[in-house]
């Protein structure tokens, strides 16, 4: 299995998104701290490590830990702004370092929606110096985009714009809201779309992709939103291919695994012939309506052989739909109840410590006035912080 696994180097960050699920903690992580994490992925016997945040570009210490990851064998990947990636040098030394494929988030083309998400103006122009700067470096580029209230009219203009100005994307990545953490959470009246809202637009901007070659992952979005493309849901990818992630959250959650890729269903999805397969209504967090669901009647077997014989993903263990039918049954025989990810026994993941907690101090205050200028609610403060004095651990 192609299990790749999340390592959050840092939490804090250079944007001011609405809807960022992991916003600033008081947790900070050294070279050593994130060596642990990478060793735990290879030996969990993972194919790779995805660094992300919070920025991860921000930790100074990251061409060096994306290098160490390397050597280790693992395929690495960098989720990011794009904010720094176009500073001097910084896109070759990640190349240098070994990064493989960089995704930049990018939430709208039209300027005046995307400083609204991002809380801070000229956002687009930043990350397309850097996704001309890594794409120099020899880096793969691919585009990142949250499906909010607020794009998801217009999500087939942005893959236009991509197709037009940078024809080198050739791999892009939906991701439909989280609104159970950070300050997506708090804020999910302004940013947590209707799925409705955005049907349209994915559709179009699907279809548009298919048409020029390109490939595409779409997660958190019910199959009877994506019926045509249900074969490029991450849900359903993982529940057809049995994978699992891993996540190293540098907060108090710390690692959570997840081997269960079904959210809710509604007594509508008893009926459709993609439930075995469908990740279903994200419900964590509330946001999402099930009275939107409804049943779809393709066949279930047309979207996994899609899946077993994708030539742009060779990591499929099945070599016939038989094959995969005899192991999925089997798996399924022996799963338990769905459930919420499960925390798995492991390593550490970060520290709190006075630099952490400084940083985050003066974080949640420097945020909180721009978030108040912006009209944003900040995200809960850390309940779960450690008491001042023993408690902390050192650096
Ligand atoms: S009706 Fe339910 S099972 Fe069918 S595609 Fe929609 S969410 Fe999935």
């Amino acid at each position: 299995m192609a299990n790749i696994g999340y390592i959050q180097v840092v939490r804090h960050c250079n944007h001011l998104c609405g809807f960022c699920s992991n916003p600033t903690s008081p947790y900070t992580h050294d070279f050593e701290s994130m060596k642990v994490l990478v060793d735990d992925l290879v030996a969990r016997g993972y194919f790779g490590a995805i660094l992300t945040g919070g920025e991860p570009t921000l930790h100074p210490e990251l061409p060096r830990i994306c290098r160490y990851a390397r050597d280790a064998g693992l395929h690495v990947r960098m989720i990011t702004n794009g904010h720094n990636l176009g500073n001097d040098g910084f896109a070759q030394d990640m190349a240098d370092a070994g990064l493989q494929i960089v995704h930049v988030s990018v939430y709208s083309t039209r300027p005046a929606v995307e400083e609204q998400l991002r809380g801070i103006a000229g956002s687009i122009e930043r990350a397309e110096r850097g996704i001309a700067a890594a794409h120099a470096a020899g880096i793969e580029v691919n585009i990142n985009c949250v499906i909010n209230a607020l794009n998801a009219d217009h999500l087939d203009e942005g893959i236009a714009y991509w197709i037009e100005r940078h024809p080198y994307i050739r791999h892009f990545v939906w991701n439909n809201l989280d609104p159970s953490m950070g300050r997506a959470e708090v804020n999910q009246d302004q940013y947590t779309p209707r799925l409705a809202a955005f049907e349209l637009s994915l559709r179009r901007a699907l279809a548009m992709l298919e048409r020029s070659g390109r490939t595409f992952r779409v997660e958190k979005v019910p199959l009877c939103f994506m019926t045509e493309h249900a074969w490029a849901s991450t849900e359903t990818r993982k529940i057809v291919k049995l994978e699992e992630r891993v996540v190293h959250f540098l907060d108090e959650k710390q690692t959570v695994r997840q081997t269960d890729w079904g959210h809710l269903y509604a007594d509508v999805c008893d009926v459709c012939t993609l439930r075995p397969i469908c990740g279903g209504l994200f419900n964590r967090g509330d946001g999402y309506d099930p009275a939107e669901l409804y049943p779809v009647f393709v066949p279930l077997e047309a979207v996994v052989e899609r899946i077993l014989h994708d030539p742009g993903d060779p990591t499929s263990a099945f070599a016939s739909l038989g094959e995969w039918r005899v192991a999925f049954d089997a798996h399924n025989a022996v799963r338990p109840e769905p459930s919420a990810p499960v925390e798995a026994p492991a390593v550490r993941v970060g520290r709190v410590n006075e630099y952490g907690m400084r940083l985050y101090r003066s974080k949640r205050e420097s945020e909180g006035r721009r978030a108040a200028d912006r009209g944003v609610k900040m995200e809960r403060e850390n309940e779960e912080l450690p008491p001042s004095g023993g408690a902390r651990q050192p650096a």
